[in-house]
């Protein structure tokens, strides 16, 4: 993992992108640029407009638009090309020059990149849609759409809400354990869920590890998560501690490479 700075935010990248970088551009923004909301991410002020435009600047496309679906924290998956992203929560990137950004506040960012058949996906998996298997969901699509391998593919969890500070309900915890297909002992035993005496009804969640177990299960390989939590990051916006902001998760193909 890699932060820089670019023209408007710290910039989190993925070691595991970087070789492809004149491929596909890939990042995740934090402060102090917002890149919607905080409570229309749909409908963003001047500001944010500002800062979308600025970040297609930092990558010489000034001259593109953002594909930006509607998110609902369900499991449609949508592609570059479709008219319509109302409740769209992942998108595979299916030609190049086309932009995507979705939009976080401690739900967990993930990125998909098959370079074997140039295509990718970006998706947001919260607690529900991870809940629903939208990783699962995107990687099927990927499959279908591009004829992609999981064993080739490479997969990005971006800076979320992590298992320091994501206090669910145990009802959340439960829900979990049934979409897995295991049982509330199986999440502890797994690292995925841990109680607290302090907090008898209210145990934390890894839901980093919870997409990266989803994915390892469909037999992918090679997945690279980013340590960041938004909770305890300065840098980066969180909805649990201020609802001030959006950061963001942006991929772009370019050209296919011969
Ligand atoms: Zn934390």
């Amino acid at each position: 993992m890699s932060s820089t700075k670019c023209d408007v935010t710290l910039l989190y990248q993925a070691e595991l992108l970087l070789p492809y970088q004149d491929r596909v551009i890939h990042g995740f923004t934090g402060k102090p640029a917002s890149l919607g909301g905080p409570d229309t991410p749909q409908n963003p002020g001047a500001a944010v407009q500002e800062n979308r435009q600025k970040l297609l600047k930092a990558f010489d496309v000034p001259h593109l638009t953002w594909c930006i679906p509607e998110q609902v924290h369900g499991h449609r998956v949508g592609r570059t090309g479709d008219k319509d992203f109302a409740q769209t929560d992942a998108i595979l990137l299916t030609q190049p020059h086309q932009p995507v950004m979705l939009l976080f506040a401690d739900c967990v960012p993930l990125m998909l990149y098959d370079p074997d058949h140039h295509g990718a996906a970006v998706i947001h998996a919260g607690w529900r849609g991870t809940a629903q298997g939208i990783a699962k969901e995107a990687l099927q699509a990927m499959q279908n759409v591009f004829g992609s391998n999981p064993e080739t593919i490479l997969a990005v969890i971006g800076p979320a809400i992590d298992v320091c500070c994501f206090q669910v309900s145990a009802e959340v915890a439960q829900t979990m354990a049934a979409s897995l297909d295991l049982a509330l002992e199986d999440l502890e035993s797994l690292g995925f869920l841990f109680w607290d005496k302090a907090y008898p009804e209210n145990p934390r969640l890894n839901l980093k590890a919870i997409n990266q177990f989803q994915l390892s299960r469909l037999s992918v390989k090679q997945i690279e998560i980013l340590p960041d939590c938004t909770h305890c990051d300065p840098n980066l916006f969180s909805y649990r501690r201020g609802k001030d902001g959006r950061n963001s998760a942006f991929m772009m193909l370019q050209e296919r490479p011969i």
